[in-house]
Order: C-alpha cells, then structure tokens, then sequence
C-alpha cells in the first residue's frame, strides 16, 4: 500500500499499526473470514465496508482476542499488534485489550456506574491505580466533548445520558485506558443525525493520535472520515486502498459495484 507524501511529492508507504497475515475465523463449520491479509496504517482511519454478514465484526473481534470467547468460534493465522503476535501465548488477552479499545453499535456503559465510574471502569476492573482520576475523569470527558455537557452532574448514572453522549461517554472510557488502536464496530447506527455529526467530529480529533478502524454501513461516512478503505465481501478482502481510490478508481469491479450501489 503506498502513499503520495505532500513533503516530497512521492509515493510512501504509511507505518502499519496491526499487520494481518492469513487470517481465517469459524463459527464451527462455518468459514467467515477467509484467508485476510492487511497492514493496517497508524495514526489513520481505516474504514471497513462491505454487506451485511460479510465478516466486519467478526474480523475486529479478531484484532483484540475478543473473537475467542464467542462459543464455537476460532481464529488462526497472524495479527501483529506493533510487530508483536498477540496470538503467542504469553500475551494476555485482558491487557491487549487496553491497547485495543472496542466501541460497539448500541451503547452499553454500564448501568449500575455513574458518568464519572464508568470513565474509570477500565481501571477499576483491572484493579490498577490511577493518580488523579479527577484530571483523568475531566480529560477524557474533554476528549470526547462531553465535559462541559456532563461536568455538573458526574454522578449520576451513565445511562441517564442520551444514546449519542452515551456513546462518546463509551468512547470516553476506552480512552481512558489509553489503547493505540480503537475498534469502532458501527458506532453510530443507533444515533441520530446529529449524535453522529458529532462522533464524526470526534473521529476527525482523534486519528491524530489514535489508530482507528471503523466499520460503517454508511458509504458518505467512511468518504467523509476515512483515509483508507477495506472492502470484505462473503468474508474475503476484495480491496484495500486509499479512501479517494476506492471512490474514484477501484481496482475490482465488485468494489465499483459496491460503492456505486449497484449491489
Ligand atoms: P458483519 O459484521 O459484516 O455483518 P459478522 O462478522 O457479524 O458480519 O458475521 C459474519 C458471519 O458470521 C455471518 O454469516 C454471521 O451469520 C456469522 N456469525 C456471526 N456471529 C456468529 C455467532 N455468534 N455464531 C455463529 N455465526 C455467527
Ligand atoms: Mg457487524
């Protein structure tokens, strides 16, 4: 995958963040991604696109070992996360999901946690210490534009927020574990036009610092904020390419299809 560098005028290739090599999942018998291999870019939104139950969140579940606890369901082939397998077994599955933060389609803070608990609940479950989780709380909340709306009333349960500030307040939490890479599995389905206006803000702010992949139905979304653009199909990786290449010069007439609506 390659580049234009505006600094030199010439092809380059971006660093990779996750290098996929030969993965393949099952739900028992059932084959769902088949054979991906795909270097993921750092500090860029890569946005996954494809039909309905051709893989995409299946294929994040793989990325942090969430995919494992799925009954039936296997993974095998390489995912390296900075050029280490998290697959070898001396990883542990809980911490590399800190450095790979998941959001998913319908918000879920917790229910029994207040606004302020359920941006520590990375934290706490984990049982690690946090030096000021005042600054931390009023940090993260900034990050996901949340603190001025929600700073009054920090107690008071998560789930009292409206869906779109629970999902920046989900957004929040995975933050405040400070991951590298953030899996955003449709974040924006169960919200309103404007919720998602702002969680498309917020995925502007955040790819700066943060390796996000974000899987979306919605075709103008992915052209709005991403920079790269995966496309699966029946759990196949057709293309991979520059977001602007995908629109304008697709290599793969299954691609072109897709993105032109004519499937
Ligand atoms: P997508 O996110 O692209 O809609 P999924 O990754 O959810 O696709 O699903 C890929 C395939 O795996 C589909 O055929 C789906 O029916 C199947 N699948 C997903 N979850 C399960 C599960 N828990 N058990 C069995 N099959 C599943
Ligand atoms: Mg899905």
């Amino acid at each position: 995958m390659t580049a234009i560098d505006p600094e030199i005028g010439a092809e380059s290739a971006p660093a990779t963040k996750l290098q996929v090599t030969h993965l393949n999942a099952y739900f028992g018998d059932l084959h769902v991604i088949r054979d991906i291999t795909l270097g993921v870019p750092a500090e860029k939104v890569t946005a996954i696109i494809g039909p309905s139950g051709c893989g995409k969140s299946t294929f994040l579940r793989c990325l942090n070992r969430m995919h494992e606890h799925v009954p039936g369901a296997r993974a095998k082939g390489e995912v390296l996360l900075d050029g280490v397998d998290v697959y070898h077994p001396s990883v542990n599955p809980v911490r590399l999901r800190r450095r790979v933060g998941m959001v998913f389609q319908k918000p879920n803070p917790f229910p029994t946690m207040s606004i302020r608990d359920n941006v520590l609940a990375g934290h706490r479950l984990n049982g690690t210490h946090i030096d000021a989780p005042g600054e931390l709380v009023e940090h993260c909340l900034r990050q996901v534009a949340l603190w001025d709306e929600v700073k009054d009333r920090l107690d008071q349960p998560g789930i009292a927020l409206s869906s779109g500030q629970q999902q920046r307040l989900c957004i929040a939490r995975v933050l405040a574990v400070e991951p590298d890479v953030v899996l955003l599995d449709e974040p924006c389905s169960a919200l309103d036009p404007i919720a998602t206006a702002h969680i498309e803000e917020l995925i502007e702010e955040l790819k700066d610092r943060y390796t996000l992949l974000l899987v979306t139905h919605n075709l103008q979304q992915a052209a709005r904020v991403s920079d790269y653009m995966a496309f699966f199909y029946m759990g196949n990786l057709v293309e991979f390419d520059r977001t602007d290449v995908i629109f304008t010069n697709p290599k793969e007439s299954r691609t072109e299809d897709y993105v032109t609506g004519k499937f």
